[in-house]
């Protein structure tokens, strides 16, 4: 038998033959995620554990044939991280209870695989939140897949990223015993999980972010926090498509409005024209469009406190006329008014569903990076001259214009998101035009220092390929890697991390 039946047998032996399988249509369900640019890439099976033990028995068996793995919650990633070409694809998706919500040390308690459909379908009507509530994909999304991402989503403003309301995980190793470790204050055996830090070096942060190359996450230990229940969205258009002026407004509401910001978004103008463009039920009267715009969601724990933010934001938005108040009913009747705006789990979808699909048969190449907002209209206007330099090099059916390159997501401290990505029609013939240019353009975000969030296959062989680490940092990268993977069997594409002696300078590319 080949090594890959016999890992098969044995692992249908421990965790039965529902929850795992080869069939062709099911290796055809799991051959992507959300990333048309990829090719269809099948697992030589896919598995479905039930929990950490399960998860363990999974890795020795995978170790022992030397089978490579790759970890896999909602398969809402982008950017071709949670496929697996051959190998063992590990769905973590039935892993997912909820296993403790303590309300009185602020924390909860979930298995990997919970979506953020389900985790705030439970908080929310008790009035609890976990602060960032989910990424722009929806809620079918795993907890584990925004711990690996460094997801940013609503409320991101005020919260940070998904690993930041993290207080530690549990993980199994991808090594022979199958070791399973938690970090953050449950690695003390006799602690609940109700801090991240004190207790040893914070491990936790090994594993946030990683898209999966350091071990397989089962349990992650969270913030939680009481849901402040006055809340309220305005919307802003700017009276020029200037993006110094969008850096102007974000650094004042950080200031002066401070924790009262719950979501600091801006979308460009030219998606709202294209919006405007595809919308059904269309007001008779066309909208006067002029640039950018800005929305601003706050929350307070008091009635007053919210009028006194929204008087703050009015004050700061509608100064020396560089914006007026804006409705999204003057370009779609559909939509609902500003002053009815509530949090409902739909809410998300209006606007990144609509943006990220706008042309469903086009692939979509997403470039997404945080940038200091100080650098903010540099970076736009950097993004915008690669498309104009390169243009020729992009696939037959991008855009001219660069639709993805200016939408924005402000983060706590100094940075923001630039939400962004490439496109072009979506057939074989162009997909190594498509793959070259997106790394390219990934390539040339890293050397004006940008920093992304999900790295999966194509950005994090890119930021290698800009020579972004220095061969010191690639060492330190390699061992700790070593350390929790000695056969280099977990998710090895990314990073361009095949084996521990291969060189990765000769992934190097000079732009
Ligand atoms: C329309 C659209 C909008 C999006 N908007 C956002 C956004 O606003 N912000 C954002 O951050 N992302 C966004 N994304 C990307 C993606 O949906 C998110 O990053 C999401 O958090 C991924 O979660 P998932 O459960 O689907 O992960 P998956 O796609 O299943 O996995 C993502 C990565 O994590 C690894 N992984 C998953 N689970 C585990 C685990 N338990 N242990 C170890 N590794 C694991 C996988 O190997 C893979 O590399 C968007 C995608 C789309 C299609």
């Amino acid at each position: 038998m080949s090594k890959v039946k016999n890992a098969y047998k044995e692992i249908e032996n421990i965790i039965g033959d529902d929850y795992i399988s080869d069939a062709d249509f099911m290796k055809a369900a799991y051959s992507r995620n959300v990333d048309p640019a990829f090719p269809d890439r099948c697992a030589d099976m896919i598995v479905r554990p039930e929990n950490t033990e399960e998860v363990s028995e999974i890795v020795k068996i995978a170790i022992k044939y030397k089978i490579h793995m790759v970890p896999r919650g909602g398969g809402a990633d982008l950017v071709g991280g949670s496929v697996s070409e051959g190998g063992i694809l590990i769905d973590l998706t039935r892993m997912n209870k909820i296993l403790e919500i303590n309300e009185d040390d602020y924390y909860y308690i979930v298995e990997c695989g919970v979506t953020w459909g389900a985790l705030l379908s439970e908080l929310h009507p008790r009035g609890l939140t976990s602060g960032v509530t989910g990424p722009g994909s929806g809620f079918a999304a795993t907890i584990g897949g925004g711990l690996s991402n460094s997801t940013a989503g609503g409320g991101s403003t005020k919260y940070g990223l998904v690993p930041d309301v993290c207080l530690g995980v549990e993980v199994v190793l991808p090594n022979p015993q199958g070791t399973i470790v938690r970090t953050g204050s449950a690695a003390n055996q006799y602690a609940t999980p109700f801090c991240r830090y004190g207790v040893a070096p914070d491990f936790t942060g090994l594993f946030m972010g990683d898209v999966g190359i350091m071990g397989i996450k089962t349990k992650a230990f969270l913030r939680l926090f009481p849901d402040p229940p006055f809340k309220a969205r305005r919307y802003y258009m700017l009276l020029k498509d200037d993006y110094n002026k969008v850096f102007e407004f974000g650094h004042k509401l950080r200031k002066e409005v401070g924790d009262g910001l719950n979501d600091l978004m801006v979308f460009p103008f030219i998606l709202t024209q294209l919006l405007s463009a595809q919308v059904v039920n269309k007001p008779s009267k066309r909208a006067k469009l002029t640039g950018p715009v800005v929305s601003v969601t706050l929350d307070a724990t008091d009635e007053r406190i919210l009028d006194v933010y929204l008087e703050k934001v009015d004050e700061i938005m509608l100064k020396d006329d560089a914006s007026r108040p804006f409705e999204w009913q003057e370009i779609d009747l559909d939509m609902v008014l500003s002053k009815d705006w509530s949090f409902t789990l739909k809410e998300e979808f209006n606007f990144f569903q609509k943006y990220i699909s706008m042309a469903p048969p086009k692939s979509s190449c997403t470039t997404c990076h945080k940038v200091a907002i100080s650098r903010l209209n540099e970076s736009v206007q950097k993004g915008v001259q690669f498309n104009i330099n390169y243009q020729k090099e992009f696939p037959p059916g991008n855009p001219p214009y660069p639709v993805f390159a200016s939408f924005l997501m402000f983060l706590p401290n100094g940075n923001c998101v630039i939400v962004g990505g490439l496109g072009g029609d979506n057939t074989d013939e162009n997909r190594e035009a498509t793959m070259n240019i997106w790394h390219k353009k990934i390539r040339h975000q890293v050397k004006y220092g940008a920093a992304h969030y999900w790295l999966g296959e194509s950005i994090s062989q890119s930021i290698v390929e800009a020579g972004a680490y220095t061969p010191e940092f690639m060492q330190f990268f390699k061992d700790m890697k070593k350390t929790v993977d000695p056969n280099y069997l977990l998710s090895p594409n990314k990073f361009h991390l095949y084996s521990y002696d291969h060189d990765y300078t000769e992934h190097l590319v000079e732009d």
